[in-house]
């Protein structure tokens, strides 16, 4: 579904246009990155340190909302450091093995980029921390008593480990972090700069009220900004002479039934069927999958952040509950008082 694929911000299989698009738009540079300023702060400290060193960069574990940045992240660290990134994720690393394989071929101050790093098995993780710690590798070679353990030097590498929740890793691998940071969402200032940026690199033109109004729609988050200006740019292109302007803009966000806070059927959806059946009270996210027919994980990472981000949903030790904003938003009047009580 058209609408899906907008909010949803995650790449497909089928999507390799929109993955070629995405690496052209990707920054390569701390100048290039727009906003999070703080992060890039601290990353260009640990970057000087580090080559001031001659050390490889220490372990660096990003983590937030999918699309705000993390893979972008890890690609300008490598750049910086000018060292090459070898890049793999969780649920790609089933065994102890696809590990060691990937280990043993790297070279000292590589960038090992781990996407969905909460996702890699248990046996996985106790390799890859002992790994991280004292950049050696124990495997076993043999089966039964002939079988004897090895321990294999590995060359100086820094993990950078990007989730979406911090929550689900084990402690002993959160340890191994020096570096943690979480990508904040942008303001909707820096959504326009990005969506300017994009448009140039696109060769498209776009009216800076345009590229205003496409900022307030995009979430707070890159990857749908850029996403958002693919769609409108399309529109514009095929209603219009192609110069993307407030007009074609309203028009394209019109028929995506994006609106003006960003928000698409499906999160009005899911606000009006917590409403609907439970009024303020609070509810567990996995009834709220079961109301929307959404993996509940798809409703903590996609819906989730940006909607408590805005205030329209709050978490409350009993679960989430509809505000008294989002209701307003969805066309529904909350009973205040038993929003008080909760
Ligand atoms: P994540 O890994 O967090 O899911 P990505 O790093 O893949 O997100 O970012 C998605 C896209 O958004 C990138 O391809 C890039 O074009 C754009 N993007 C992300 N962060 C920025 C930024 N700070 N400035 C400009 N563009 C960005």
């Amino acid at each position: 579904m058209a609408i899906q694929r907008i909010i949803d911000t995650s790449l497909h299989d089928e999507d390799a246009d929109e993955e070629i698009i995405e690496v052209t738009l990707r920054p390569k540079t701390f100048v290039e990155l727009i906003g999070q300023d703080r992060l890039k702060k601290n990353l260009k400290l640990a970057i000087d340190a580090a080559k001031k060193r001659g050390d490889p960069m220490d372990h660096v574990l990003l983590y937030g909302p999918p699309g705000l940045g993390k893979t972008t992240t890890a690609n300008v660290i490598a750049n910086e450091m000018g060292t090459n990134i070898r890049v793999t994720s969780g649920p790609a690393i089933e065994r102890a093995g696809d590990l060691a394989s990937i280990l043993t071929n790297l070279s000292d101050g590589d960038i090992l980029f781990i996407d969905e790093i909460h996702r890699l098995g248990r046996t996985v993780e106790e390799v890859l921390y002992s790994a991280m710690e004292d950049f050696k590798l124990d495997i076993m070679i043999g089966k039964g008593p002939a079988a004897r353990s090895v321990r294999l030097d590995l060359p100086k590498f820094t993990v950078i480990g990007a989730t979406t929740r911090t929550g689900s890793l084990s402690a002993p691998l959160r340890d191994r972090f020096g570096l943690m940071h979480r990508l904040e969402f942008y303001t909707s200032d820096e959504i326009a700069q990005i969506i300017t940026r994009a448009s140039k690199i696109l060769e498209s033109k776009i009216d800076p009220e345009a590229a205003k109004m496409l900022s307030t729609r995009a979430r707070l988050t890159p990857r749908i900004a850029n996403r958002l200006l693919k769609r409108v740019r399309d529109y514009a292109d095929v209603n219009g002479d192609g110069i993307i302007d407030v007009k074609t803009t309203t028009s394209a966000l019109a028929l995506l039934e994006i609106d003006e806070l960003g928000l698409d059927p499906g999160d009005r959806n899911l606000l009006i069927n917590i409403i609907d059946n439970y009024g303020g009270s609070p509810v567990g996210l996995n009834t709220i999958a079961a109301l929307t027919g959404d993996e509940a994980t798809t409703i903590e990472d996609f819906y989730e952040p940006y909607l408590m981000q805005i205030g329209f949903i709050e978490r409350t030790p009993r679960g989430r509950r509809v505000t008294a904003k989002g209701h307003k938003h969805v066309g529904r009047t909350s009973d205040e008082k038993q929003q008080k009580l909760i």
